[in-house]
């Protein structure tokens, strides 16, 4: 059993976009909970956690009065919300971008176009942060959802909302003019971790760091005639250097290595053209350098 001080509360969001990807994240991390059973609470069976599950407005401020002492939020609803929280960990997954959209039949020239018009948005903070940088004086109206309706009912010129595909504005008559902030999902930390929460955070991070760069590498196998190993080891340098096996057909080896994935696709076709035949690409769990 773990020692109690150790145990790290972590708040995740209940169901939304953040959700599924941080579930995945966990159990890649092979530490075991149940979800999805309408609990607001549970405990890891193998991992000093506890799991709280919420609303994603209020992580921040869990995190920052210490009910919880991390969370998973979007980058944007930390900065909207203003809490107080290290942030730890950019984790690469919800991305989205807040913009700024106007009707589509609208001229548009630049955030001047606002000077004295109003716009409508969930992120007043954020919004007002940029208009002031730009020196715009805009009406910020609050609504907390629905922004896209907001021209078509005479509410506001325009709105400033999350777009991932765009797709929303579009059904709703709207064109995207101005990207004012870049979100994916973060890790936020409490600021007065104790040391033993902190030696298990640590042992969290250790994990999702070699879930998540498994996921940018391939192992790699492939055929070659002995007089073109070299040539091929050299495009495939691997993490110290490549396993030569030799195949049971004379004068043939077997080279397996590791690859980023990119730089996979980047050297195919030299690999290919080097000689390179029975080419497998098998996917890593964990990577640990
Ligand atoms: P809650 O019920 O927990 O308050 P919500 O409706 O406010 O949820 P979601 O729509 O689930 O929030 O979005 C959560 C976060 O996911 C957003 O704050 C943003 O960081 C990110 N996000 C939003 N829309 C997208 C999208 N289309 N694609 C990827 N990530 C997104
Ligand atoms: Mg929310």
């Amino acid at each position: 059993m773990p020692n109690s001080d150790s145990i790290l509360r972590i708040a995740l969001q209940k169901s939304g976009r953040l959700s599924e990807d941080s579930f995945r994240l966990f159990k890649e991390c092979g530490i075991k909970f149940e979800s999805g059973t309408g609990k607001l609470k549970t405990s890891s069976s193998n991992f000093p956690a506890e799991f709280l599950f919420l609303r994603d407005d209020d992580i921040p401020g869990y995190v920052e009065d210490g009910v919880a002492d991390i969370g998973i939020v979007g980058e944007n609803v930390f900065i909207e919300t203003n809490r107080k929280a290290e942030t730890t960990y950019r984790l690469g997954f919800s991305k989205c971008r807040l913009s700024i959209a106007v009707p589509r039949g609208i001229d548009y020239q630049g955030i001047d176009d606002f000077q004295g018009k109003s716009i409508a948005t969930s992120y007043p903070r954020i919004l007002g942060n940029f208009l002031k940088e730009k020196g715009v004086k805009a009406d910020i109206h609050e609504i907390s959802g629905s922004v896209e309706i907001a021209p078509s009912i005479g509410l506001a010129e325009g709105v400033c909302d999350i777009v991932s595909s765009g797709s929303t504005l579009l059904s709703n008559g709207l064109k995207e003019v101005e990207v004012i902030f870049r979100s994916e999902a973060i890790l936020i930390t409490n600021k007065k971790l104790s040391k033993a929460k902190h030696d298990t955070l640590n042992k969290l991070l250790f994990r999702i760091k070699a879930v998540q760069t498994a996921q940018n590498y391939k192992y790699i196998l492939l055929n070659a005639p002995n007089d073109k190993l070299q040539d091929i080891i050299n495009m495939i340098p691997g993490m110290k250097s490549p396993t030569i096996v030799p195949l049971a057909m004379e004068g043939w080896s077997s080279i397996h290595s590791v690859l980023e994935e990119n730089q996979f696709w980047e050297n195919i076709e030299a690999i290919r053209s080097a000689g390179a035949e029975g080419i497998l690409v098998i996917p890593i769990e964990k990577m640990i350098y």
